[in-house]
């Protein structure tokens, strides 16, 4: 039973060494490939559907995110998404913004915490564009916070207000979510099953059809950072995505535990007295 990768890209720019870039010409090169091996890219609504059928995946397929609004989605991902017919198996998570009311299609979408000046984010009217060709759309919060560290009266509110934000612009349901960051504890994922149908983690690996197949509320993706070579991103298309996959989560989980771990000795040491 083949596992399914759920690429998670960003922004697609050349000479960057920012860890949210993908090379637009390896992008190009990497789905003509897999359209020239007879993958299908499947929506994740259709994920999570094989997941709670317990189902397995199709072979040769995958699915493709795009997270936090940038305008490289609609200007270079789109025409090569269209190109290789992977339009319906694509799903872009916006992050709507804290204004109340009806968006307008001049507006663009806020740019997120951290994005640098010269990453515009795409409009209201290109989202419209790409839904009309098939894109799907899903929701990534109002103001992309760690909901991990929230209250559940602001988790939800985040949760409610990027899906309906997206509902009324769009005339279509946006049932999948992204956790901001990934980041998720047990009060995001029960949350998160009140509002949506699946839900992406920041957990590295392939998702898992069948009867022990993944948890459409942790779902784990591929940061198109480990693919950003020609000899990565070949891996896609060979039986060593999951062992590779596997070895470069060994080191992330390290990083994860002693930053944790330096976290709770820091503030053991600011306690006062
Ligand atoms: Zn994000």
């Amino acid at each position: 039973m083949a596992p399914l990768p759920v690429l998670m890209f960003h922004v697609l720019e050349t000479n960057s060494q920012s860890a949210i870039s993908f090379p637009p010409a390896l992008f190009e090169r990497g789905l003509a490939e897999l359209a020239r091996r007879g993958y299908r890219a499947m929506a994740l609504t259709e994920v999570a559907d094989v997941l709670r059928q317990r189902k397995p995946f199709p072979q040769r397929s995958l699915s493709v995110t795009f997270d936090d609004n940038h305008r490289s989605v609609y200007e270079i991902a789109f025409p090569v998404l269209q190109r290789h017919d992977m339009l319906d198996g694509t799903t872009v998570f916006l992050t709507v913004g804290s204004a109340p009311g009806p968006r307008q299609p001049d507006q663009t979408l806020p740019p997120l915490p951290g994005a640098r000046r010269d990453q515009p984010t795409f409009s209201w009217r290109q989202v419209r564009e790409m839904h009309a060709a098939g894109v799907r759309f899903g929701a990534h919060t109002a103001t992309h916070p760690d909901l991990t560290r929230l209250p559940a009266e602001q988790v939800e509110q985040e949760m409610a207000r990027s899906r309906e934000t997206i509902e009324d612009f769009l005339g279509a349901p946006a049932t999948c979510f992204a956790y901001p960051y990934g980041r998720h504890d047990h009060q995001a994922v029960q949350l998160a099953r009140k509002h949506f149908d699946c839900a992406c983690s920041d957990r590295l690996g392939l998702v898992r059809g069948g009867k022990a197949g993944s948890d459409p509320y942790r779902l784990e993706r591929v940061d198109a950072y480990y693919l950003r070579h020609d000899w990565s991103i070949g891996l896609l298309w060979s039986m060593w995505l999951a062992p590779y996959l596997q070895a470069r989560n060994v080191p992330r989980q390290l990083r994860r535990r002693v930053r944790a771990r330096l976290a709770i000795r820091q503030r053991g040491c600011n306690k006062p007295g």
